[in-house]
């Protein structure tokens, strides 16, 4: 079975960047499940991944246009970390929605925190880098009503709720 829209795909994979370093992978954990089609994944690994089977092995290159964006040249801005709630759990790397000045929510990442000051960036933490994917796809298989209602898969891999 072939991935394409309305399959759920099931991979290991290990994410490098152009030194070789490595950033993520699912080595030694579960494998990731992924709806192809519904941008669970991003864009870039998502066009390459269509058309595979079961068992095959390869190294996916994504260009950052394709994966998480041109970095757009700002500078993280300082925000007192008073401005969170007493009770979130921060973390350099973590994303979280915001309003901007224009009203339109936006997604900020955490990419620094120094003492009561927590650095937030417009950039997603990979932004402006080309990702190399070492993929092994584990299994494709058929959606069922409701992952495709949600777009996205349950179960090992997926989502749990
Ligand atoms: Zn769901």
């Amino acid at each position: 079975m072939q991935i394409e829209d309305g399959r759920v795909a099931t991979f290991h994979y290990t994410l490098t960047d152009d030194d070789g370093t490595v950033i993520d992978s699912s080595s030694g954990g579960q494998p990731m499940a992924y709806l192809h089609g519904a941008q669970n994944i991003v864009p870039g690994l998502e066009r390459q991944l269509a058309g595979l089977e079961s068992g095959a092995k390869l190294i996916v290159d994504v260009t950052p246009e394709e994966g998480y964006g041109a970095h757009n040249g700002v500078d993280p801005q300082a925000v007192p970390r008073s401005e969170f709630p007493r009770d979130a759990d921060l973390k350099v790397g973590m994303g979280f929605r915001a309003q901007g000045s224009d009203g339109n929510e936006m997604v900020l990442f955490i990419s620094d925190i120094r003492g009561s000051r927590v650095f937030v960036d417009t950039n997603h933490p990979l932004a402006g880098k080309t990702l190399h994917f070492d993929v092994e796809i584990m299994e494709v298989r058929e959606s069922s009503e409701g992952e495709r209602a949600h777009g996205h898969p349950h179960g090992p891999g997926g989502h749990h709720h």
